[in-house]
């Protein structure tokens, strides 16, 4: 039986942005496997050659599943324009040279570290970053029509750095999406990144900057490896605005969940931001390939309520990593339901009852012990530094 479309509450008005273009990005040869013109059995290439990682089936079914439950009617879908990017606007992070080799690169090629590209994926690129952008503008219109935008894009963009693509990243969505609402607004911007990697690019682009905080939360050390560690905690003016909440490998709900009930709302909260952007990966998901976590698609949801929920200013979803095709779509269509409002969902997870039986799903001692210090070593002195600045 088709289920009832007629019968879903929304109390947030949600635009959904998303372009056929975006599943056409090529992330070149697969990570773990062989480009096949390269078999060379003397190296020891005998690897079956399997699909990329990065690829457009996790997305796309993401954008099937929420046009297939009846969602996509609830979204706004017209509101935010879809355009590429200006060099211009590339520049407010990236440096003028790293995006000249980028363009020169007209049949592919890799950007750095991880970062393989095919033909036309430059112009994709810059179409995933001007859509972005495009949708700062529409949440900080001065009549915004919506209240918060998922942006559905690929390439994914927290690992870029300023002169390097790395991790499947070519250009830095989120991090100039934040320099453009600073630029051009005035306005101060929490960036939350929960995506199971470090925010390495991101972090970079704001390490001494004291407008702009940065959270990311993701598995201690797995890509890049040794990034992100709770001592990067900025620098110069920029000193304590950035919290890294580095967790041990196997982590599931109860210990993210305090993570962000100790150190990410708290510090949300005392940051005062104008804008909540967020980089919002789902491969700290219990089946994904690259990380080796246990998060529930219903968690994800919570976790973006609780966001929302901490402080209620216009906000912006970037889709970044996940890896799983199973499980991506349920994870999105999570988060999106939260960010509309939805309260009784009609799609069920068939994962989720099963996920939440696993051993060590609660938050374990040891866990707890590394979130503490996190807290004291970092989040303490960002909310004291913020509600001083309250104060003064
Ligand atoms: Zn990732």
């Amino acid at each position: 039986m088709i289920p009832n479309r007629d019968d879903l509450r929304v109390s947030r008005r949600t635009a959904f942005v998303c372009d056929e273009r975006f599943f056409w990005h090529h992330a070149g040869v697969p990570v773990c496997g062989c480009d096949p013109a390269d078999l060379d059995p003397d190296r020891g290439n005998y690897f079956q050659s399997s699909r990329h990682f990065e690829n457009a089936e996790t997305k796309r079914r993401l954008r099937n599943l929420v046009d297939a439950c009846g969602l996509l009617d609830y979204l706004d879908t017209t509101t935010v324009r879809r355009r590429e990017a200006t060099d211009e606007e590339l520049t407010l992070f990236h440096s003028l040279s790293y995006v000249e080799t980028v363009r020169s690169m007209t049949a592919g090629g890799d950007a750095g570290d991880f970062a393989q590209f095919g033909r036309g994926s430059f112009n994709i690129a810059r179409l995933a970053v001007g859509s972005g952008i495009e949708a700062v503008d529409a949440l900080l219109a001065s009549d915004p029509q919506i209240d918060n935008a998922y942006v559905l894009c690929r390439p994914p963009g927290h690992h870029a750095e300023r002169d390097r693509g790395m991790g499947f990243c070519i250009f830095n969505n989120v991090a100039i999406a934040a320099r453009h609402a600073q630029l051009h607004y005035g306005k101060r911007v929490a960036i939350v990144d929960f995506d199971v990697h470090h925010g390495n690019g991101t972090q970079q682009a704001f390490y001494d900057d004291d407008q702009v905080l940065f959270l990311s939360i993701h598995e201690d050390s797995l890509y890049p490896q040794g990034s992100g560690p709770s001592s990067d905690r900025g620098e110069g003016k920029g000193m304590f605005d950035t919290i890294n909440v580095p967790l041990p490998a196997g982590s599931g709900v109860g210990a993210y969940k305090y993570s962000f009930e100790k150190i990410i709302l708290p510090a949300l909260k005392a940051f005062n931001a104008d804008l909540l952007i967020v980089s919002c990966g789902f491969d700290a998901s219990f089946s994904d390939p690259l990380g080796h976590m246990m998060l529930t698609s219903e968690c994800f949801g919570e976790i973006a309520t609780m966001l929302l929920e901490s402080i209620r200013v216009p906000s912006c979803f970037f889709h970044e990593g996940g890896y799983s095709e199973e499980l991506v779509p349920f994870c999105g269509l999570r988060v999106i339901e939260s960010m509309c409002g939805i309260e009784a969902s009609r799609v069920v997870d068939p994962g989720d009852e099963e996920a939440n039986g696993y051993g060590y799903q609660n938050l374990q001692s040891w866990q707890k012990g590394i979130v503490d210090d996190v807290y004291n070593l970092c989040a303490k002195p960002c909310i004291e530094k913020h509600t001083l600045e309250k104060s003064s």
